[in-house]
């Protein structure tokens, strides 16, 4: 007998056992054909705005319920946990995001969101135009599969469904919450993100910073107003700002290493009223965005230290100095823990094969999943991006002829049917991979 013949009937037992394996978690997510299609056409056609997810939230709460999951609230806005412990063994945490956006939704589709929210004083049209009802209906029916796959795996799934994602406040509520503190401490979590452009069934891999810090700020530029024809007895705000706009664009450019990517864009500049009138002041509104600690932490003090010497240049005194407001929006960046990437690459190119597996860069992009690896005993995580289009779809488009609208455009139209499935193959494989029992 050939050394290689006898090293592959050797491992024939475990190559069945592990064909065996997928071929019942296929036979489980293949049950569930029905369940995933109406469950993301209800989550799709009732959409919620951030902070609001109060129905969204009461469904799938019900729905852990019903599954055997024990439930924890009050972890701020309408967040909650869902707790399956199953013996022993690791901790994970999954987490789902369940807010959806003001946007009216143009994709004609026959179960296209109708809804209208109330936001403030208007009335508002609402999508789930960032995916997140794919985020909710993969994270559910991942729950239900590991029920019924229980004696697969051994140790605790702490399910996160989390509120406000789009608005950057729904983690550092949760986190901050005394009932977050209780739940079991997770050694490893996990989160998805839908992506625009993989094709379905695909994992998305970017290891290390993946999607960037973001912070939003205003920025007062003062100056000293007077009759436009009269500029000598003015200090003119305007052209103060005008160049501090400029003045701020070395910061990237000269301050960062050219290998640490950062965006500082101007989004907004709001001052004066008339031509002839030299205004008291001019405000800027700026978008911050950033990888690490250090990089975000430069660019704050470089936009303060410009903006104050090019005041004191134009003439103002120290009261007269910019005003820095930076919004109470921040959220730190993603950071993928690349040993936990390796493994989780390695068990799905072992399980479903090479194919499912793809490297993905970076992006500018804020998700506050980054919130979750930034507490204080550092958890090992990672936020896999998850694919959507069809491979018919993804071939017309290669052929330029069917465009992949982006997130949060009113025409994103993920190609469900494969995209839930896809997703929950790759989480359900991670995570009996993380729980097997030992
Ligand atoms: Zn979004
Ligand atoms: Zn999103």
């Amino acid at each position: 007998m050939k050394k290689t013949t006898l090293i592959l009937l050797l491992l024939l037992p475990v190559i069945m056992i592990a064909q065996s394996g997928n071929a019942l978690l296929e036979q489980t997510i293949g049950k569930q054909k029905a369940n995933i299609e109406a469950l993301y056409l209800k989550l799709h056609a009732s959409p919620e705005l951030s902070t609001m997810e109060a129905n969204t939230a009461a469904y799938l709460k019900q729905s852990l319920r019903e599954m055997g999951f024990s439930i924890v609230d009050s972890l701020g806005y309408y967040s909650f946990a869902a707790i399956l412990q199953n013996g022993k063994g690791p901790v994970v945490l999954y987490r789902t995001d369940m807010d959806g956006l003001p946007v009216k939704e143009q994709t004609g589709l026959p179960f296209a969101s109708q809804v209208m929210m109330q936001k403030g004083s208007e009335n508002v049209p609402v999508m789930h135009a960032c995916g997140h009802d794919i985020h909710m209906s993969s994270w559910l029916t991942t729950a239900r599969i590991m029920v019924d796959l229980k004696k697969q795996w051994s140790g605790t799934l702490v399910l996160l469904a989390q509120s406000a994602e789009e608005t950057g406040q729904g983690a550092k509520k949760a986190v901050a919450s005394a009932a977050f503190s209780r739940l079991p401490q997770p050694d490893i979590q996990l989160a998805m993100h839908d992506h625009a452009e993989l094709p379905a069934g695909v994992a998305g891999f970017c290891d290390e910073y993946a999607l960037a810090a973001v912070d939003m700020m205003n920025i007062t530029i003062r100056g000293k107003g007077g009759h436009g024809a009269v500029p000598q007895q003015s200090i003119d705000p305007v052209v103060l700002a005008s160049q501090y706009v400029l003045a701020i664009q070395s910061i990237v450019s000269r301050n960062l290493s050219p290998n640490d990517p950062a965006v500082i864009t101007v989004g907004a500049i709001n001052g004066g009223t008339a031509g002839n009138i030299i205004p008291d002041q001019v405000v800027l509104k700026l978008t911050i965005r950033s990888y690490s600690a250090a990089s975000r932490q430069l660019i704050l003090d470089r936009l303060k230290t410009i903006g104050d010497n090019l005041a004191i240049a134009a003439g103002l005194d120290k009261d007269h100095l910019p005003v820095f407001d930076l919004l109470d929006m921040t959220i730190p960046s993603v950071y993928n823990d690349p040993k936990l990437g390796a493994r989780l690459r390695e068990v799905l190119n072992r399980s479903i094969g090479s194919s499912a597996v793809a490297t993905v860069k970076p992006v500018m992009i804020g998700e506050d999943f980054g919130v979750y690896g930034q507490q204080a005993t550092h958890i090992p995580s990672y936020l896999m991006w998850i694919g959507t289009v069809a491979p018919a779809r993804k071939a017309l488009a290669e052929q330029g002829k069917a465009e992949l609208y982006t997130l949060h455009s009113s025409r994103f139209a993920p190609d469900y049917a494969l995209a839930i499935p896809g997703a929950v193959r790759i989480m359900t494989t991670c995570l009996l991979d993380i729980l097997a029992r030992k």
